[in-house]
């Protein structure tokens, strides 16, 4: 399996996912990316700390 390059549906960055992640993700029943490694990070992140409404 050749690795393959994205577009990142976030910032519009080509990046490459490998056929290393392509086994680990079809292993774990993950589809691929759709976002780059930036845009994941700060998006689970966000996950983790959501904005906080203001209350003020
Ligand atoms: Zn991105």
């Amino acid at each position: 399996m050749p690795d393959k390059t994205i577009t990142c549906q976030n910032c519009q960055a080509i990046f490459v996912y490998s056929e290393y992640e392509q086994k680990i993700d079809q292993a774990r029943g993950t589809a691929e990316p759709t976002y780059c490694t930036i845009c994941k990070a700060i998006k689970s992140s966000e996950a983790k700390h959501p904005p906080k409404p203001k209350t003020s």
